[in-house]
């Protein structure tokens, strides 16, 4: 057994004097406790974040939102601005998890989520995420599940969140705290490619607190998104693939402007913004959107046995964004605990 101290941190200064120095900030703990039960993390401390009033939804100046880094997955998914405004972020919340592991995930904690490489869970085996040297036991292994794009020969993992690929589509803004004051972190540079580093999931520093999550104004998309998930099982299961794509059309129709990211293919959400350029100003047809998906999947190469993800992931493009072009679907049904 591994001891553990257990904190519960009043304010945001009483949880930064604890984090780091092998402290771990728990909030819904869905991912955490997971890790430590299977003896992948062993945190000498859990700095318990609940009782900060960072859990809200209020509206920016600009007309965006910002979610405090505790509110939970499912109150997020269902608050009615983040459903009338960013019904992308809604669809991809409710593709994830299940029910009971939604109202208790915080929106902090699915950024901070670790990959579900199932080498990664197994301490029998080597892996570099877990152990940075040991070597990675899914090159040569089973690969299903794992990356197309971006991954090293250190580790070919896949970033498994559905929320995450919503707000790199929405080009989030991640609000941080440290003692040496506040920073902000485009989406974008939030999470990293495994390089020779897989250890080191993203550019937070060990000592910093995720607060909020700042979502830019984003009405001219809210008409035209989908969140389009491909799995094993049609729910409680990680994607094979997902798309995350907005479309902004004029009153001709035509594409001004457009956002597109895709989950389950890489060690983060993946954006190409040149490969969404290339639909502005055209009408928004099935060969268009096959050629962006090209542009988006260039340089992708499988492991073997996930080689099929690179097809899978060019038609889901395609369909994503045809779903996109017909209108926002809502997906939140009429019952808040419906199955996803
Ligand atoms: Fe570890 Fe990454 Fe290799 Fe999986 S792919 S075994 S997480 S190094």
């Amino acid at each position: 057994m591994n001891p553990v101290t257990y904190l519960r941190a009043a304010d945001a200064d009483q949880a930064l004097h604890h984090a780091g120095d092998g402290a771990r900030i728990i909030a819904g703990g869905t991912n955490l406790l997971d890790l430590m039960k299977e003896d992948v993390m062993r945190p000498a401390a859990l700095v318990d974040i609940n009782g900060l009033a960072l859990d809200g939804v209020e509206q920016t100046g600009n007309g965006g939102l910002l979610l405090g880094a505790t509110g939970r997955n499912a109150d997020t998914a269902y608050h009615p601005l983040v459903r009338e405004q960013y019904p992308l972020l809604t669809a991809a919340i409710l593709a994830g998890a299940s029910p009971q592991i939604r109202n208790m995930a915080s929106n902090g904690g699915n950024l901070l989520q670790r990959t579900r490489c199932h080498y990664f869970y197994d301490v029998a085996t080597p892996c570099n995420k877990r152990q940075p040297g040991s070597g990675c036991a899914a090159i040569g292994g089973l690969t299903r599940q794992h990356a197309i794009l971006g991954a090293s020969g250190h580790c070919i993992a896949v970033h498994p969140s559905d929320m995450c690929v919503a707000l790199a589509a929405l080009e989030a803004v991640v609000h941080v705290r440290s003692a040496r004051g506040p920073r902000q972190i485009a989406f974008a540079d939030f999470h990293r490619l495994p390089e020779d580093q897989p250890h080191i999931d993203t550019t937070l520093a060990e000592d910093e607190l995720i607060t909020h999550i700042e979502l830019p104004p984003a009405a001219q998309f809210a008409g035209h998104s989908s969140y389009l998930k491909l799995r094993d099982r049609a729910s409680y299961a990680f994607a094979l693939v997902s798309v995350g794509a907005m479309l902004d059309l004029d009153h001709n129709g035509k594409v001004r402007a457009a956002r597109i990211a895709l989950g389950g293919v890489a060690h983060k959400p993946w954006r190409v913004p040149a490969a969404e350029q290339l639909l502005v100003g055209h009408a928004p047809t099935a060969d268009s959107f096959a050629h962006v998906a090209s542009t988006l999947l260039f340089g992708a190469l499988g492991q073997g046995q996930n080689d099929f993800k690179i097809a899978l992931a060019r038609r889901a493009v395609v369909r994503a964004l045809e779903l996109a072009a017909a209108g926002t679907y809502d997906n939140t049904g009429s019952e808040r605990d419906g199955s996803d």
